[in-house]
């Protein structure tokens, strides 16, 4: 028998150091503020963790710009400037030029106002066509549009064949004369899956219908390539890779050429071309500046700028690289460690067409994600019925959390820690 020393395969925490020593983004890490080194954090998908500069750029405008400059910060401090300016920002890391991409309200609401403009944009043409790995909120957005609109308007929504790929035949054999929008998110939040956004737009524009991409799950993580896929519309949140913070507010894109003909259906002051003159009627700004509402949330898109800052300082296509590198890695480890426990892959095995996350499912599923966040340590999420997701967040996830994470999901079950959680008695968070 030979003697086998400190293990350093391929399945090792040896090598995952090695792992962190030879990766070119490590030194980010350090950008964020980790309050608990033993934290095992991979929510980074639902909610970026707190980069440094943030908190200094929100102490800044709190006490100077507001504190001190009061009403005369709109002008001196470019309050009114912030939405474009940090959405061309965002605008760099989904491959919008500048003048795409603003920062405005929420997802859901900027979907609301991108699906009636393009519906409105394509009069003669009653159909969304999505898919059933979208985010309920979409499907609920997309549904109230149609019923606004009247009683011809309808979503077709098209079922994954498996819950975990996007059904590509099935919505290119829906896309007809009568579709006026493709709306898909390009990563799926719950599988991870990613559309193939060039070639789905062709398939939508060669059916005369435009292609609108719900980016959350995207943006920060995964290459999105808006304007070489000759994509047209877009939204996205940004306190999920961009690492905004809590309910920092959500992107917009409108591709240049379509710009001048699609009307934002909430005209709100901040919209008009001259917001400052008070006209009695509306009268839209040009360009992007026509998809603006009301007051700017200025606190809130300040956190934003930080974050999106590291990642362009990283490189996206750095960031991607590394996420794929991961994602990668623990599937190695779910093969090794996780598959004889019953842990199933409920993401795409092929890396071009899998985000930042994986989903396991096991049948304990939400015993474990109770046991974890309370015993072990480790902050995953929970969708429902049975998936664990663990997000990595390549400016701040190691590859040795990653190994730790997977031997702490081993204990879960091993030591069938998810028996003391009972579902019926807590509410899913
Ligand atoms: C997170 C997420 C949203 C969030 O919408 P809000 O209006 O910002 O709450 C919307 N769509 C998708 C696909 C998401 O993943």
């Amino acid at each position: 028998m030979t003697m086998v020393g400190p293990f350093t395969g391929p399945l090792s925490a040896e090598h995952a150091g090695q792992l962190d020593r030879d990766d070119p983004l490590a030194a980010f890490r350090q950008r964020f503020v980790i309050d608990d080194p033993d934290l095992i954090y991979l929510d980074g998908n639902s909610l970026g963790r707190l980069p440094k500069a943030t908190a200094e750029v929100v102490q800044r405008v709190v006490d100077r710009e507001w504190g001190q400059r009061l009403i005369r910060g709109w002008n001196e401090s470019w309050w009114l400037k912030l939405q474009q300016r940090i959405g061309d920002k965002i605008g760099r890391l989904i491959g919008a030029s500048a003048g795409e991409t603003i920062v405005a309200d929420s997802t859901s609401l900027n979907l609301f106002k991108v699906v009636l403009a393009g519906l409105q944009a394509k009069p003669e043409r009653k159909k969304i066509v999505t898919d059933d790995l979208n985010f309920p909120s979409d499907l609920y957005i997309l549904n109230s549009a149609c019923r606004l609109l009247g009683s011809q308007y309808h979503v077709e929504v098209i079922p994954s064949p498996d819950g975990v790929h996007g059904p590509v035949e099935a919505i290119q054999d829906a896309l007809d004369g009568d579709t006026a929008l493709l709306a898909l998110s390009h990563t799926a939040f719950k599988s991870a899956y990613v559309y193939d956004l060039p070639f789905m737009t062709e398939r939508a524009h060669s059916a005369g219908a435009l292609a609108l991409w719900d980016l959350s799950h995207s943006a920060g993580a995964v290459l999105v390539g808006l304007d070489d896929g000759q994509a047209d519309l877009a939204v996205g949140c940004s306190y999920k890779y961009l690492n905004g913070g809590p309910g920092s507010l959500a992107f917009l894109y409108v591709r240049h050429n379509l710009q001048a003909d699609l009307q934002n259906p909430i005209t709100g002051w901040i919209g008009h071309q001259s917001p400052f003159d008070f006209e009695l009627s509306y009268r839209a700004a040009d360009g992007l500046a026509g998809f603006l509402t009301g007051t700017p949330a200025v606190l809130s898109i300040a956190s934003i700028e930080p974050g999106v800052d590291l990642l362009l300082e990283a490189g996206i296509e750095e960031v991607r690289a590394k996420s794929m590198r991961q994602s990668e890695y623990l599937i190695r480890l779910w093969e090794a460690f996780l598959a004889p426990l019953g842990y199933t892959l409920n993401s795409p095995a092929a890396a071009a067409r899998r985000g930042s996350h994986i989903s396991l499912g096991h049948p304990q599923g939400w015993g474990i994600d109770r046991a974890l966040i309370e015993e072990l340590n480790v902050i995953p999420d929970f969708r429902q019925p049975d998936n664990i997701r663990l997000g990595i967040a390549p400016l701040y996830t190691t590859f040795s959390e990653i190994f730790e994470a997977v031997q702490r999901l081993c204990t879960a079950v091993v030591e069938k820690r998810y028996l003391k959680y009972d579902r019926a008695a807590e509410e899913v968070t």
